[in-house]
């Protein structure tokens, strides 16, 4: 999320907006034609676009989503799909919202509204200096929940999805569903996360960004179901965290990884 909203910053940021649909039934009469982009800023997953007037667009990609950018006036930015959900656009640079899974405009100083209720975001600067104990206090609170979920869970600390929460568990060798307070050294395993999340932030740029990123290449055991353990050769396993409806796959080796 902190890549997709970098993106938007370059492409709108300081620039005004000639073209403003939202596409969403309690946005409809939402305009922001004129207005200037201030910045768009990531909370965990949410994606908060800020513009001149005391204004946000609230996004979040939730599984499918995504902000795609054409250039103005080329056919990627015509914004025709039936999935296209919000299209802004300014002189240079157009900005498609497709399959969004959440939108709202909402006045700036009201942003906590819809992120309050999140725990710290492994992303900011802060979080090794202040996030990391507020997380750890927020999990503590969980009791025995297996990890893979505490990982998963926005309220605990923000940003991680199955990805994430997939891969430091294989570095450091966890079985994804001990519980949390079991865990050894789980300050560590935050910070082997937020490592893992901060070189992919850094390592990839480009015109096109997707709500998640790697999709099995390159990843150590995400998406890797069936095919050899890069470490120990044993076949992947992919196993679920959360109950239904709000399951998710977490994908492990059964060797490097078998419960303690
Ligand atoms: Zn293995």
């Amino acid at each position: 999320m902190r890549r997709t909203a970098r993106t938007l910053d370059q492409a709108l940021t300081g620039r005004v907006l000639e073209r403003s649909e939202l596409r969403w039934p309690s946005a409809v009469g939402a305009d922001l034609t004129g207005r200037t982009v201030v910045a768009t800023r990531s909370y965990g997953k949410h994606l908060l676009t800020r513009v001149d007037d005391g204004r946000t667009l609230h996004t979040h990609l939730r599984m499918e989503g995504s902000w795609k950018i054409a250039r103005t006036g080329s056919p990627g930015a015509r914004g025709r799909g039936p999935y296209i959900r919000a299209v802004l656009g300014n002189g240079v640079w157009t900005a498609l919202g497709d399959r969004l899974g959440m939108l709202d405009v909402v006045p700036t100083d009201q942003e906590g509204t819809l992120i309050g209720h999140l725990g710290p975001d492994i992303l900011d600067e802060a979080f090794p200096t202040t996030g990391l104990d507020e997380a750890l206090s927020r999990i503590a609170a969980r009791g025995s929940v297996p990890v893979a979920e505490v990982l998963l869970d926005q309220t605990a600390l923000a940003g991680i999805g199955t990805i994430w929460t997939a891969e430091p568990l294989f570095l450091r060798r966890v079985w994804p569903w001990t519980p949390a307070e079991k865990v050894p050294d789980l300050p560590g395993l935050l910070m082997t996360t937020r490592g893992l999340m901060v070189r992919s932030v850094e390592s990839t740029s480009g015109p096109t960004v997707t709500g998640e990123v790697g999709r099995g290449q390159g990843s150590y055991v995400h998406s890797r179901m069936g095919r050899p353990c890069r470490r120990c050769g044993t076949p992947i396993e992919r196993g679920v965290a959360r109950k239904p409806p709000m399951e998710r796959p977490i994908f492990y080796c059964p060797r490097c990884q078998a419960p303690r």
